[in-house]
């Protein structure tokens, strides 16, 4: 949301906020939060309502934009018109006369245009709610902290704690305002969680859950800080879940479409300690990002994109909302000069990453540049509405690992690893998908021919039983440097903990010569930042003849099979068998140190490993030599067992995602998504600064499908259509494979099988 209507709202609205004034009639409903426990066991994902999974299209507006927006297609209207009144209206208080007539003047009009109307409610009590309640307030530090007189034109003066009445008083205030007005739902621009807070109510609810006192600060050096955060991000879960409980009681189709601050935007996954578990936006029925493909969000890389398909992924691929923000280039940021093509380029960009488009009527050229992309979205939602991944690769992107193992340096110790696995399969067109913490379970990993943990190195008992009992089924296991080496929390285990998966044990940072049989047993158990500086250099990589992870492109780009690999390496024991080792490391500058194990593949179980204490995946990130992508992808397909059933034929600008969905005859259909990611002038610009701002397309000719004979009899035809469009592809059989040739890309189209 922009500038003009959330953000503005927020800043200049402030003062016009008038709380009514009776300081003495105030509820405290606040006995469940004190005294509930933690939420882990029985974690419920909310139902979202039929309803919204039928919205492709929404928008973000003042009051007085509703009908405007009408006329192009929007389904729900986001916008701010008022602030939490003090006291509660059945206490006798409620909301001014201007304002009672504002907001129904807004949920009307929205209404009567077939709109629904999602209010944004700025989570901030009034002044004269601060002055009654000092106890609502969040209190960072112990008992001398001081708090700040609260002021109408400073929002961090009125900064409340929803762990305690104040989260009650809320919840309350949404209760009447739905059953006043008949609001569809509501977003908040905040309401998630501070670092720390010292209030009487979370003493309470920790001494009473914890038995112990609460950390002192913010501290993550400390476990009993990571405990805390656990906790605390549960407890704004139960929260969100009582929330849901008593709006979804009124109106069964109510909602909660609010913004999510830890899936997807790079600038939001540096955030620590975070301020919102990951698993609440299962809790929230349509979770929406600002979505920036700026030069500090790295726009001109794989991290948006990994950003879109992540957004979708943390509420199951179900319903989310990504609004891409349109500023021109360069800091400080404008909306001038941004092309209409490059903002088409990244609404139908996010379709195919599985999330919904949303746009602010506050950029340049308001509702009439919004229009073209409802215009293009709409003719795609047969399509796109209610469709799933087909599963054959699962990255774990690991939230527990970035917050609780790599947050002292997110950016690198935990991002390169996610980013170049990922951008490996978008630009190898491997049908991926990314997974949860608590995704690993047998159920979660049970469609998947293969798992892939990306320096997944925070795993709890339970994921590493479920990650045993899926390779041993047979699955197939992809895994990078520290993997499983510290358990839920960050606490390094003595070894890892899929060592016997592996085949290898963990001996130390790389740069030294360590025997395991004098590793130090304190070593593994903490990880300073010598650690981390060992873990990080360069050397030569020698592949194996004969490996699998070698094919043409490999011997092609390193003809002599050794290369300079610069990036993060683990030493490990030498495997038992010998030939397990497909490719060896011998680090620069350091002579009598024998070449350790890079790559490790072997059999397991049923299943297949491939583990790599090269961290090939970071590399693929941060100096991307080709051929670390072609190995790496040659790993995970070898560790899968077999080959995707539907292989595309594609520049690697071209990003394929893979999905299901049954369509209105109840016939499942495939639908392949072709979005063209080109960006025509090569990266004339000054690197750091050259984030797209595009304003042509290039169209991609000779792309190719293949489709594979098992896949090919599940089809009820041979016959293909591209959608947009419903224009018929015709079929040709080579070798028992089904191949689709397809018309020239412009940005993005739709294969449909069926
Ligand atoms: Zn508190």
């Amino acid at each position: 949301m922009t500038m003009e209507t959330r953000r503005q709202f927020l800043s200049t609205l402030g003062a016009s906020c008038l709380a009514s004034g009776l300081l003495d009639s105030v509820p405290m409903i606040a006995e469940e939060s004190q005294t509930a426990r933690s939420a882990t066991e029985g974690f419920q994902p909310i139902e979202p309502p039929e309803w919204v999974g039928q919205i492709s299209r929404m928008s973000y507006l003042t009051p007085d934009a509703v009908p405007d927006v009408a006329k192009i297609g929007v389904q729900v209207v986001h916008g701010n018109a008022v602030w939490p009144y003090f006291p509660l209206r059945k206490d006798g208080g409620g909301l001014s006369e201007s304002d009672r007539l504002l907001l129904k003047r807004f949920t009307d009009t929205a209404h009567q245009h077939g709109m629904k109307l999602v209010l944004g409610l700025p989570p901030f009590p009034s002044v004269d709610a601060m002055l009654a309640h000092p106890e609502w307030r969040i209190q960072p530090g112990g008992n001398e902290f001081t708090q700040p007189t609260p002021l109408e034109d400073n929002l961090g003066t009125r900064l409340a704690c929803n762990n305690g009445p104040w989260g009650e008083y809320l919840i309350e205030v949404c209760a009447e305002l739905m059953e006043d007005f008949g609001l569809d739902g509501y977003s908040f621009d905040g309401n998630y969680h501070p670092p720390i807070c010292h209030c009487v109510a979370c003493r309470e609810a920790w001494r009473s859950f914890a038995g112990e006192e609460l950390p002192e600060s913010a501290n993550l050096e400390e476990l009993s800080y990571r405990r805390y955060l656990v906790w605390r991000g549960e407890r704004l879960e139960n929260h969100y879940s009582r929330m849901q409980k008593r709006l979804k009681g009124i109106r069964p189709d109510a909602v909660i479409m609010t913004w999510t601050v830890n899936a997807g935007r790079y600038g939001h996954f540096l955030h620590s300690p975070r301020a919102m578990p990951t698993r609440m936006n299962l809790l929230i029925d349509l979770p929406m990002q600002e979505w920036w493909l700026d030069e500090t969000n790295f726009g001109g890389s794989i991290a948006p994109w990994f950003g879109a398909e992540y957004l979708a992924a943390v509420t199951g691929y179900r319903y989310c909302g990504c609004e891409p923000y349109l500023m021109s280039r360069g800091n400080p940021y404008s909306p001038d000069s941004f092309p209409a093509q490059e903002r088409m380029i990244r609404s139908l960009g996010v379709l195919a990453h599985g999330s919904t488009t949303a746009h602010s009527v506050g950029w340049t050229w308001g509702v009439a540049g919004a229009e073209p992309v409802f215009s293009e979205t709409k003719i795609r939602e047969p399509w796109i509405l209610n469709a799933k991944p087909i599963p054959w690769a699962g990255i774990l992107v690991s939230e527990q690992t970035r917050q609780f193992f790599a947050w002292k340096d997110i950016a690198e110790r935990f991002l390169p690893h996610v980013f170049g696995m990922y951008r490996t399969a978008m630009e190898e067109h491997l049908p991926v998908s990314l997974l949860n913490d608590w995704d690993i379970t047998d159920d979660g990993l049970r469609p998947y021919r293969v798992v892939v943990l990306p320096n997944s190195a925070a795993l709890s008992e339970s994921q590493l039983s479920a990650l045993r009992r899926f390779v041993a089924a047979g699955g197939g296991l992809v895994a990078t440097a520290e993997a499983s080496l510290c358990d839920e929390l960050g606490v390094a285990r003595n070894d890892f903990g899929l060592s016997e998966e592996f085949g290898v044990s963990y001996a130390g940072k790389s740069s030294s010569a360590v025997n395991p049989s004098e590793l130090d047993e304190n070593f593994a158990r903490s990880l300073n930042d010598e650690y981390w500086r060992n873990r990080v250099g360069a050397g030569v990589l020698t592949l194996m003849p004969d490996s699998p992870l070698i094919n043409q492109p490999v011997r092609e780009l390193i003809p002599s099979l050794n290369a300079r690999f610069k990036g993060p390496s683990i030493r490990v024991t030498e495997p038992e068998v010998s030939s397990d080792i497909h490719a060896r490391f011998r680090i620069d500058g350091e002579p009598g140190i024998p070449d350790q194990p890079a790559a490790i593949l072997r059999h397991s179980g049923q299943g297949r490993v491939a583990y790599f204490p090269l961290a090939v995946d970071a590399a693929m990130w941060s100096y991307s030599y080709p051929f670390l992508r072609e190995m790496l992808a040659n790993g995970i397909r070898w560790a899968a067992g077999e080959p995707p059933q539907i292989k595309i034929r594609a520049p690697r600008c071209v990003q394929v995602t893979f999905k299901t969905r049954l369509n209105s005859d109840g016939v499942s259909e495939t639908i392949l998504h072709f979005f063209n990611n080109v960006n025509s002038t090569a990266h004339a610009g000054l690197p750091a600064n050259d984030v797209p701002l595009r304003d042509e397309t290039i169209a991609i000719h000779g792309i190719e499908v293949h489709v594979s004979t098992q896949y090919k009899a599940l089809l009820t035809s041979s016959k293909a259509r591209i959608q947009p469009g419903d224009r018929a592809v015709e079929s040709v059989l080579e070798d028992g494979e089904l191949i689709y040739r397809l018309p020239p890309l412009e940005i993005h189209f739709m294969l449909v099988l069926e």
